[in-house]
């Protein structure tokens, strides 16, 4: 596979509602690439009122064009075309995806878009596998528990994995016979709105998904609080979370799936194994997305009897990317988001340092990629209890190392006082693995593994500040209905 041209990709403008690119004259957003920090498109924000325009519409067409009441099976072809349609679309879907958003064209081409459609082919099969209830009530009367469809749902999503976060919130909803109204990050607007025009062309009816862009202030907001939108799906940082949560609460008591920030630990064993596999395994843990994904392991807990062996090898491993644009098929290594993120980041190992910690590796930005933000993979040592790296979500590739003696105070030093989205346990000592996994509070446990397979069938989702509800899985179709309580008398 090749590079691409940039400056060649098609970008759409404006919003994707009933089947349609419309513009609006809302405020203009310029947009850059974060491979060189060039401005390369504009989008103007959905204000109230084409806030309003998409959401209605979707409420109306998700009755007329009977997507909420037709056989769930039907349902499912369309997703299943839907899917097919994205395979196909594959190349431009990549390019969308690489020109815009930190993902690299290869990861894009391989991953990202087949991810996406699987994810949705997931969703395509559960539409008629899941049914509600009856209960055994009197011999005279029959209760049952009847799924249906909540209505518009608003989904907003963030910008490290536009494609497949998508997938994520329009497969559960529009399978359970809902219509969405998405709003992609202000950062990443493209291929999330060329998805809903591959939808339609697959039999999706115009206007059961629809898709706005602008910021969160502004767009999101006016989504979360439209009195159509019955149900909020959203995937992003814990404070955007809490400020969704509570106007959820106060226009019209609507609930929420949160899926939020995480600080996750990674507890290495003295036996966990050999150090370079290991290794390499932390090491793609915490710089996958260069460290901007929510599940990043950037807690290195590990014992003292293996910690010298793995540090050096991880040292020897952050050496190694090599940082390059996204549209380059070579490039494995990727660009934090923008200027923002980049100084964020800078700000913490910074902050981190004056507190005590030591810089092993990294600690800076690549000298040589002019506006792009690339950081470069850092490993942190002494750290202290209070240490800013231990507690902040830095999403960057920043991984802090502390070490323990036995496995109580490992699972003391794993615990959070905030996150609990995720945690990895490398051990061959089973017993002592499965304790754990039971004592974690996190709401996925990897056990000698630190990735996300292409399970659909295994949800993901944190405890505590990292947010609640499930994407993927049975329980995020399942989240996706509500369920009504009838009683019939004979
Ligand atoms: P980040 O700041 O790293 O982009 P956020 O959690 O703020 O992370 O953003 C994730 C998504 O939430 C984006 O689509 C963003 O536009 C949206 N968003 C941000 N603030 C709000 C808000 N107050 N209401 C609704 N959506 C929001």
């Amino acid at each position: 596979m090749t590079d691409f041209n940039p400056d060649d990709v098609h970008l759409s403008s404006g919003h994707f509602i009933d089947g349609q690119f419309v513009s609006a004259s809302g405020q203009a957003m310029g947009i850059k690439r974060p491979s060189d920090g060039q401005h390369y498109a504009e989008i103007h924000e959905a204000d109230a009122r084409t806030v309003d325009d998409a959401v209605t519409v979707a409420e109306a067409r998700r009755i007329s064009s009977g997507w909420s009441g037709c056989s769930p099976r039907e349902r499912g072809a369309a997703l299943s075309r839907w899917a097919d349609l994205i395979e196909k679309d594959s190349e431009y879907l990549a390019q969308l995806e690489a020109v815009g958003s930190t993902r690299p064209v290869t990861d894009a081409r391989n991953i990202e878009v087949p991810f996406t459609a699987a994810a949705l082919r997931f969703y395509a099969e559960c539409a008629d596998k899941y049914s509600g209830d009856v209960f055994p009530t009197q011999h005279s009367s029959l209760g049952m528990l009847v799924p249906e469809p909540y209505g518009v749902i608003g989904a907003i999503t963030p910008w490290n994995f536009p494609l497949s976060m998508a997938s994520w919130k329009c497969g559960p909803a529009l399978a359970a016979g809902n219509a969405v109204v998405l709003k992609p990050s202000e950062l990443t607007p493209f291929s999330t709105a060329r998805l809903a025009e591959l939808a339609v062309q697959a039999g999706i009816p115009s206007g059961v998904l629809n898709v706005i862009q602008g910021s969160g202030k502004v767009t999101g907001n006016a989504l979360v609080t439209h009195p159509l939108v019955r149900k909020v799906s959203f995937t992003g940082s814990t404070a955007t979370g809490a400020a969704i949560m509570s106007q959820a609460a106060l226009h019209g008591t609507k609930p929420v799936t949160l899926e939020l920030g995480g600080k996750s630990p990674q507890l290495v064993f003295d036996d966990a194994g050999d150090a370079d596999e290991i290794a390499e395994r932390l090491f793609l843990g915490f710089t996958v997305n260069a460290g901007q994904a929510c599940v990043s392991g950037t807690r290195l807990i590990i014992q003292k009897g293996i910690a010298e062996r793995v540090t050096e090898k991880l040292i020897a491993r952050c050496q190694k990317p090599v940082p390059g644009m996204t549209w380059h098929a070579s490039t494995r290594y990727c660009p934090l988001i923008d200027a923002r993120q980049g100084e964020k980041v800078a700000t913490i190992i910074a902050q981190s340092v004056a507190q005590g910690a030591r810089v092993l590796v990294g600690g800076k930005r690549y000298d040589n990629t002019k506006e792009g933000w690339f950081w470069q993979p850092t490993l942190l040592e002494n750290v202290g209890p209070d240490n800013v790296a231990l507690h902040e979500e830095i999403f960057g590739p920043v991984l802090t190392i502390q070490t323990f003696t036995d496995e109580e105070e490992a699972l003391a030093l794993a615990q959070h006082a905030v996150f609990g989205l995720c945690a990895g346990v490398h051990t061959v000592n089973m017993p002592r693995a499965m304790r754990l996994m039971r004592a974690l509070d996190s709401g996925t446990v990897w056990v000698n593994r630190y990735r996300r397979t292409w399970d659909f069938i295994i949800p993901t989702g944190g405890f505590q500040g990292s947010g609640f509800g499930k994407d993927l899985g049975r329980q995020a179709f399942e989240a996706c209905q509500r369920y009504k309580s009838v009683l019939i008398d004979f």
